[in-house]
């Protein structure tokens, strides 16, 4: 076995504490460890000086330790070390909460320090910094200017002391073969540049000046970006060799439905259109990503691929992300489809019905599970639209050749496999794939790569962009106003709230600020206490009603269907309504504590109004000063489209943060490198020309080791 993918607990003696934090934070073998890569190195030549320091920065200080000794105090159980440091002009304070530091440090040892400044009755002190020894004396200090080297500076486990993660992480580099087989091709090391696999492990954790270890980082990323490429091809060529189901596209049959809308198709909905249907014409699966603005009209090119399968005399489904919006899409496509003869099923966890009905010719009625799920396997509905339900263990399908997800950001990679795979038959069937989260073109290039896209890059006409305004609290009486002058002509509003209840228990309180933490959480706005205030106080002339997850699904839907018939003027809600929901009458989309929400969320919302070509609105509330959050929400006000709102999530909060990426399992050095196109488009460049030579890999062992490895953990995202 490879030496890195040993358990740690093989080269270093583990403390049973030590294992759990380790697993806690997913580190179990040797290479998990070693790939914990620094966060930031800091250089200890220029250091911060003591008599500057403010509170709530980060700072670095070069000094010489004065005194360092284990103390107790008699509120608190645990000893904690305290030490105090002197530059030669003034003294800090250094605690941490452990006895560890005061056995590795000396009184007139020289050291560097560098941490978050915090202030007490005691005045300015570094909790839990990170420490370096460069020396004795004060002669030590003097010579460091010669010889910095950049200190790494690690993310913390917690659990476990930055001293003793040091200790192993030297025995481990300690213990490492001169050669370790190297997964990038040498071929491809030498065109671009980039350290051995082996050099780069040494030179990113004790690096001789930052360009080593910024070269060592460029390795890595490259390589991880490389290999999921790598993966995506692969995978793509499999699946071009299956056989999928041949749907004739029904020239006549689509014309007539385009004929019976009350507008014209945009001329990207068109092509997307023509898109799709000649990719189901191929004996082989479609995989297709059909990505679009909110509003861009995505649900009609879905109608269109599902009828063509229909007609054909195959099944198609369609995954929605909530209930809501598998009702709505249900009764979207009853609609357009209720003249082409189509049956079709509504599968959520609460409510399940089927189109047509006998009872009631027009429309549908409620059937039980079991006999849905029998139509489906039989063959009888021929569009099955749900929820999660859709993949539970007991839903088959007779021949299901088209799966179409939608708001796919939303569904975990299993989650759409297994709705791919449910066929009982053989063929795969195609798959659509929609999605309104702009994607960044490297992060699309890189875990879309093996989808084909279809872009929806244009609104349907008529269309007014939402004026978005940054509303402080001191405006909000005014915004108030606007709104009731909105809604006396006839408009409708949404206002959103971060939570449900208030609630004093912050739930995964981080060491840092517990106190901000929890004031932030009683700072939130709820659905409850907005809906009385709004109610009762801003608006008692306006009829107003709440939605949220902890409503019953009749409660929720007689919400929405009462909003949507213009009996409420205001709803009040949570995040639920976020994707897709379609209102067309309303216009305005006020949200309290705009600051809490990402910028996705926040472009979402507001896609929700004024989707009937009136002018809309949107107001941000909030009550932060904080300059970072207010360019973030300028952005909002200023871009033009979710694209460039996305490039601009992506350059200033990395791509980790975009929604739904959490699950891919990327580190964070190749989401940061996601902001290098170039690299990106290296990587892929090099994955295709080596799939194309060599898919199989076999003149690359070890890269086909490291390549299997990734497969089978499942980063894919069918
Ligand atoms: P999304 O892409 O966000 O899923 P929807 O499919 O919900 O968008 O469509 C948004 C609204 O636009 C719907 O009310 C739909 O009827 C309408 N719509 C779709 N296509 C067109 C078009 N070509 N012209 C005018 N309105 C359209
Ligand atoms: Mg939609």
């Amino acid at each position: 076995m490879h030496i890195l993918d040993l358990p740690l607990n093989d080269v270093i003696r583990l403390k049973a504490h030590h294992k759990l934090a380790l697993d806690t934070a997913g580190l179990r073998t040797v290479r998990h460890f070693l790939l914990l890569l620094p966060a930031t190195y800091v250089d200890p030549s220029s250091p911060d000086t003591i008599d500057t320091l403010q509170p709530g920065t980060h700072a670095s200080v070069r000094g010489i330790i004065q005194s360092i000794a284990v103390k107790k105090m008699f509120t608190q159980r645990t000893p904690f070390t305290e030490a105090i440091i002197f530059d030669g002009f003034a003294s800090i304070r250094a605690i941490w909460f452990t006895r560890l530091a005061a056995s590795r440090f000396d009184k007139g040892d020289a050291v560097y320090v560098t941490g978050k400044v915090h202030k007490n009755k005691r005045g300015l002190f570094f909790a839990n910094p990170v420490m370096e020894k460069i020396g004795k004396g004060e002669t030590a200090l003097e010579q460091i200017e010669s010889s910095a080297v950049p200190l790494p500076i690690y993310p913390r486990i917690r659990g476990i002391a930055p001293y003793t993660l040091a200790d192993w992480r030297e025995q481990i580099l300690h213990s490492l073969p001169q050669t370790i087989s190297d997964p990038l091709p040498a071929h491809l090391r030498k065109k671009f540049n980039l350290p051995s696999f082996e050099q780069a492990l040494r030179y990113v954790h004790a690096p001789p000046t930052l360009a080593w270890a910024s070269a060592a980082r460029k390795r890595f990323a490259f390589e991880e970006l490389f290999c999921i490429q790598l993966t995506r091809m692969r995978e793509k060529k499999i699946r071009e060799k299956e056989p999928s189901f041949i749907v004739v596209t029904p020239q006549k049959h689509i014309s007539e439905l385009i004929s019976r809308l009350p507008f014209p198709l945009t001329s990207a909905q068109k092509k997307a259109s023509l898109e799709i249907l000649a990719d189901m014409e191929r004996p082989h699966p479609m995989a297709r990503l059909l990505e679009g603005d909110v509003g861009s009209g995505k649900t009609l090119v879905a109608v269109i691929a599902a009828l063509a399968v229909q007609h054909a005399g195959f099944q198609a489904a369609y995954m929605a992300p909530t209930e809501i919006l598998a009702r709505q899409h249900f009764a979207e496509f009853c609609k357009h489809l209720a003249h082409f003869n189509a049956s079709m099923g509504l599968l959520t966890a609460s409510e399940c019905r089927k189109f047509p009905s006998k009872l009631e010719p027009s429309g549908s009625t409620h059937v039980s599970r079991s006999q849905l799920a029998l139509w489906a396997k039989d063959g009888v509905i021929d569009i099955l639209i749900g929820t999660h339900a859709l993949i539970q263990k007991n839903i088959a399908f007779k021949n299901l050749a088209l799966v179409i997800v939608d708001e796919q950001h939303r569904f975990g990679i299993v989650q759409r496999a297994a709705l791919t795979t449910r066929g009982t038959s053989a063929p795969t069937p195609h798959l659509l794939s929609m999605t309104a989260t702009p994607i960044p073109r490297t992060l699309a290039l890189t875990m879309y790569g093996d989808l084909n896209l279809s872009l929806l890059d244009e609104m349907p006409p008529g269309r007014v962009k939402p004026l978005t305004h940054i509303v402080p609290p001191h405006k909000h009486t005014d915004a108030y106003e606007f709104i009731r002058k909105n809604i006396t002509a006839g408009g409708q509003a949404f206002v959103i709230c971060p939570r449900i209840e208030e609630t004093n228990n912050a739930a995964g309180e981080r060491e840092e600020e517990p106190s901000a933490q929890k004031k932030a959480a009683l700072e939130m706005k709820s659905v409850k206490k907005e809906y009385t205030r709004l109610s009762e106080e801003v608006f008692p002339d306006l009829t107003v009603e709440m939605l949220h997850g902890k409503l019953k699904p009749k409660e929720k839907e007689t919400a929405i269907q009462n909003f949507r018939d213009k009996k409420t003027d205001i709803l009040v809600s949570t995040s639920v309504i976020e994707v897709g929901m379609d209102i067309p009458n309303a216009s305005i989309m006020m949200i309290e504590g705009a600051d809490r929400f990402g910028l996705a969320s926040l472009h979402q919302f507001r896609g929700r109004v004024g989707r009937a070509g009136q002018q809309a609105y949107c107001f941000l509330f909030t009550e932060s000063k904080n300059k970072k959050t207010h360019d973030r929400l300028t952005a909002l006000v200023k871009a033009k489209n979710g694209f460039e709102l996305a490039e601009y999530d992506l350059a200033l909060r990395g791509a980790g943060e975009l929604s739904g990426l959490a699950q891919w399992g990327v580190s964070d050095i190749a989401m940061d490198a996601l902001k290098n196109l170039k690299m990106v488009e290296a990587a892929r460049l090099e994955a295709r020309k080596l799939v194309e030579e060599d898919s199989e890999l076999q003149n690359y062992p070890d890269l086909k080791e490291r390549v299997e490895q990734l497969e089978k953990k499942g980063l894919h995202l069918e």
